[in-house]
């Protein structure tokens, strides 16, 4: 039976919800929970300088749910997000938090999934709606989002609804909703915009922001690994495998996943165990024995279990998942390094996490360096590496001798040649990790793994670097290189009409559900635009999104007819041909 988590019952949170807490495994607050839960239960509008990774939808989700009456089933409460992921996202947190809460219903709305559906559920009754703002505002124009009852309002990854282009969006709805309501809005940055929508829609809001004093120390070589292709999971197994590592220490968020990830591993061939906070004190006194003698390598624990273990053996620390705040960071790292031994730590970083690991960055003082997966040839040459430098301390040890008869035998019994019987007796230690490991991939330039993993951005900057290869002459005349399996189509909106990049982009991308690989270039014209999509968009996806509106025009999409047309219908002067950065939320 797991412990109802103390700290959180401070905050004032009900039973209910504590044991859903519990169940999730999540033994402290994280600081930004521990800061805003109190302000936003007391009914306070709260400003949350925090990024994803802070544990920020709980932060709001837990203290807005305490204020949910169950048996009005009309909706009390509104998250607006950015991106369908992230509207999905919010909205199983919610289901999840509220799991002792009686008969609860969230609702996720966002453009792409029909309307029917949406419409349907909303009849039905729910107590919290999550969508993007463009569907959230289609909602309240046709009425049938019912907001008399709405008594908070959260704007989660504000700065990214901006950045998208929502700003309307979200004045329009902020406008519509009750006078009385509460407001919490979280955002990674304060730029100017949010500053504005804060100071006309925040009630003389409490300020909350992850903080830190703490400093790292410099024995410990701090790394990241981009977490992109390869699951975690996968990745873990090669930076084990590619590491000369004595004892490990990996970091994971909660109870649940210490459990989960420590049997994996087993699973794996590690000698792994799992720390948390429902372990007892012996049998946790047991592990830190076990990895200060040898008998154990890996401890997967949380933050809490893990505190204050002083074993020198642990060479490596890895963040499997990155820790809440940065104070949290310098307490998982400074796990290593101990004993004035030198150690390591390795953090791994989702894309949407990166801007917490600048906070974690500005706020130690140090600089966390990026670092490639280890590739399967890396990991066999480490292999080979480790293995003759033990042949060579073996030999300078003497400790062959005595079996040195035993090779002689051999050699003078059978005749072969000492390499040969050298080769076999190598062969024979490999065990569990072969040294020619990956030998497929040698007549591969590149890592085959690697190759399929690299990502679509990387993509396109290689082809961008091969236009711009290209002959100035053929590049010019020739017609415009698409990336394979896209063509171009046309949308109403175009220069005269305001519109940008980013919002078609946000509004392609939220309103259909598809993925950010999915949407090429955008050029924008003066009475139209043009758009790379997927070749092969069905009629009934076209027709769902001739209905998406950017900057109040629908967008009429139809598909164009063809590369020589696509750039005669050019404006006179060059169109601005944007090729849009990668989404920093982007879904792997
Ligand atoms: P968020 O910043 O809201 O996207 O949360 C990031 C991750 O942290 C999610 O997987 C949450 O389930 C997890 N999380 C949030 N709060 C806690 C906590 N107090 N303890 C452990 N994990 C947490």
């Amino acid at each position: 039976m797991t412990n109802l988590p103390a700290e959180f019952a401070e905050l004032g949170l009900s039973e209910p919800l504590l044991k859903a807490i519990a169940e999730m495994g999540y033994e402290t607050p994280s600081d930004i929970q521990r800061e805003a839960i109190p302000h936003i239960l007391q009914g306070k509008d709260i400003l949350g300088l925090a990024q994803t990774g802070t544990g920020k939808t709980a932060a709001f989700a837990l203290p807005l749910l305490q204020r949910i009456d169950v048996n009005n089933r009309t909706p009390q409460l509104l998250v607006l997000a950015p991106t369908r992921e992230l509207a999905l996202q919010v909205s199983e947190a919610f289901q999840t938090f509220a799991r002792y809460l009686g008969d609860f219903h969230v609702l996720p709305v966002y453009g792409g999934q029909g309307m029917d559906l949406q419409l349907k559920r909303l009849k039905r009754g729910v107590h919290v709606v999550v969508g993007t703002p463009g569907r959230i505002q289609d909602h309240m124009r046709r009425g049938t989002l019912q907001l008399d009852n709405v008594h908070s309002f959260v704007l989660d990854e504000a700065d990214e609804m901006l950045n998208m282009g929502f700003q309307e969006e979200v004045e329009y709805i902020l406008e519509q909703v009750p006078e009385n309501r509460q407001v919490a809005l979280f955002s990674a940055t304060m730029p100017e915009g949010i500053r504005r929508v804060t100071q006309k829609f925040l009630r003389d809001p409490v300020h909350v922001r992850v903080k830190s004093k703490t400093k790292t120390v410099d024995n410990i070589e701090q790394l990241f690994w981009k977490v992109s292709g390869v699951n975690k999971l996968d990745a873990i197994h090669r930076f084990l495998d590619a590491e000369e590592y004595e004892g490990v220490i990996v970091f994971v968020r909660t109870r649940n996943d210490t459990l989960e990830l420590a049997e994996k591993l087993l699973s794996r061939g590690f000698t792994a165990a799992a720390l948390n906070g429902d372990i007892q004190q012996n049998q946790r006194q047991r592990i830190v024995e076990q990895l200060k003698s040898g008998q154990l390598d890996i401890v997967v624990a949380t933050d809490v279990a893990a505190r204050g273990i002083d074993v020198s053996r642990v060479t490596h620390v890895i963040n499997y998942d990155i820790p809440t705040d940065p104070e949290a960071y310098v307490h998982r790292i400074g796990r290593t390094g101990r004993a004035g031994r030198s150690g390591k730590a390795i953090l791994f970083v989702s894309p949407r996490e990166m801007r917490m690991l600048q906070v974690i960055e500005r706020t130690t003082g140090s600089k966390v360096k990026q670092i490639n997966l280890p590739s399967r040839l890396d990991i066999r040459s480490l292999r080979i590496e480790r293995f003759k430098k033990n042949v060579l301390e073996t030999i300078e040890r003497e400790e062959h001798k005595l079996i040195r008869g035993i090779v002689e035998e051999i050699a003078e019994e059978s005749g072969f040649d000492i390499f040969d019987i050298a080769g076999a007796l190598a062969h024979l230690a490999q065990k569990e990790t072969p040294l020619m490991l990956g030998e497929e991939f040698t007549e591969e330039p590149e890592d085959r793994y690697e190759q399929r993993d690299r990502s679509f951005g990387e993509n396109r900057g290689r082809e961008k670097r091969d236009r711009d290869r290209e002959p100035r002459e053929s590049r010019d005349r020739g017609p415009r290189r698409r990336s394979e399996g896209m063509a171009p189509y046309k949308i109403a909106v175009g220069k005269n009409d305001g519109a940008m990049p980013g919002e078609i982009l946000g509004a392609i991308l939220n309103e259909t559900g598809m993925s950010r690989d999915e949407v090429g270039s955008i050029a924008i014209q003066r009475d139209f635009s043009l758009v790379e999509l997927p070749a092969d968009l069905s009629n009934a996806q076209l027709a769902d999104m001739k209905k998406i509106r950017v900057r109040g025009k629908q967008l009429l999409i139809e598909k164009w007819k063809g590369e020589a047309d696509f750039r005669r219908e050019r404006d006179d002067r060059p169109a601005r041909k944007v090729v849009i950065r990668k989404r920093r939320n982007e879904d792997y």
